[in-house]
């Protein structure tokens, strides 16, 4: 997934040790809220990430990587969307690891937040982005590749452009670790994809991970915003977007991908109900698909889904979709830092 930022600058908390006095956040769902650790000041040595945490991030990379190889081999022109991800999903449960929100297969000029549901007739084509999550205990590795399908190969430029602004900006973090400053990592990222004559997506950004938070403290843009802030320790996504369009992406029609909004007030319909407590169960607040409702509790769903959106109880996602109708290409991995040691979960 990735995160659609309106203003340029930070949103939320930065990330943990920090040098920072910012402490806005986004608040979950009360009831879903997981009790929060008590943060060590930046003179203790204790890493902020437990040693459990840390292992469950690097085991989430495994299976990651494991995933895209196995999905590299899949996904073939004029496949149907919908059985590679239902293929993909299945091989996250496969190897050991939770889906951490819904697959999203992003077709050319839909840059993001894109997901089929069963019955969906799309197919892939063109420069398609795999963007997948996998979660173990709740530690996300977010991460996302980009694979050109077109016959000519002609858009392997513009994946290129966003594969070579990751590894940049990897590198820049792997030198200055928990100090490296917010803009400096945007600044590399938009430098890499315009010397390929290239836009960065200026309003779509990586972003902190936190325990069931996709989207949790600092948001990490594809370009210099300003924001001087250092990094500090926690888990992380960086995901370079690059397109030959505008550089900027608006919203388009749903995604058939949703999250709880609030878990205030009950709505009236007993399978709504239903869905809902079991949403709060086993996802907490990630993102969940129209298509694995419809899985788990058959099509009558549909109208439940309905009554919790009326309710405000969840929110669909937008489908991102690039402004100019530009060519979009992504890279995305994720990574932590701790104890002044930078792991990259999944190597681009
Ligand atoms: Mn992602
Ligand atoms: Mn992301």
């Amino acid at each position: 997934m990735t995160e659609k930022d309106y203003s340029g600058t930070v949103t939320g908390k930065i990330g943990k040790n920090a040098k920072t006095t910012s402490s806005l956040g986004k608040q979950n769902p009360e009831n879903i809220k997981k009790s929060k650790k008590e943060m060590p000041t930046i003179n203790e040595s204790l890493s902020v990430l437990s040693k459990e945490q840390i292992s469950s991030y690097k085991k989430a990379g495994e299976i990651a990587k494991k995933v895209k190889e196995y999905a590299k081999t899949i996904v073939k022109p004029q496949i149907k969307l919908a059985e590679i991800a239902e293929k993909i999903d299945a091989k996250i449960v496969e190897l050991g690891g939770e889906i951490a929100f819904p697959l999203n297969l992003s077709v050319n000029e839909i840059a993001a937040h894109f997901t089929p549901t069963l019955r969906d007739e799309t197919i892939a084509e063109g420069l398609l982005k795999v963007d997948l999550g996998v979660q173990i205990k709740g530690c996300i590795c977010d991460m996302a590749f980009s694979i050109d399908l077109s016959e000519d190969k002609k858009y392997s430029n513009i994946i290129k452009a966003s594969e070579e602004a990751l590894k940049n900006a990897l590198e820049l973090v792997k030198k200055n670790k928990a100090q490296t400053k917010i803009n400096e990592i945007g600044a590399i990222i938009k430098q890499t994809i315009e010397k390929y004559n290239l836009a960065p997506i200026r309003n779509l950004c990586g972003h902190g991970l936190a325990e069931y938070e996709i989207h949790s403290g600092i948001t990490i843009p594809n370009y210099d915003n300003g924001n001087t802030k250092e990094l500090g320790e926690g888990a992380f996504a960086i995901e370079p977007f690059a397109t030959n369009g505008a550089g900027i992406v608006k919203d388009g029609q749903g995604s058939s991908i949703y999250h709880i909004s609030k878990s205030l007030g009950q709505p009236r319909d007993n399978l709504a109900r239903e869905v809902l407590s079991w949403l709060i169960e086993n996802k907490k607040s990630l993102p969940f698909s129209q298509r694995e409702l419809e899985k788990k509790f058959g099509s009558r769903v549909l109208f439940a889904l309905r009554a919790l959106k009326q309710v405000g109880l969840i929110e669909e996602y937008s489908q991102l979709i690039e402004q100019a109708k530009g060519i979009v290409s992504q890279c995305e991995t994720s990574l932590i830092i701790h104890d002044n040691h930078v792991e990259i979960l999944v190597e681009p």
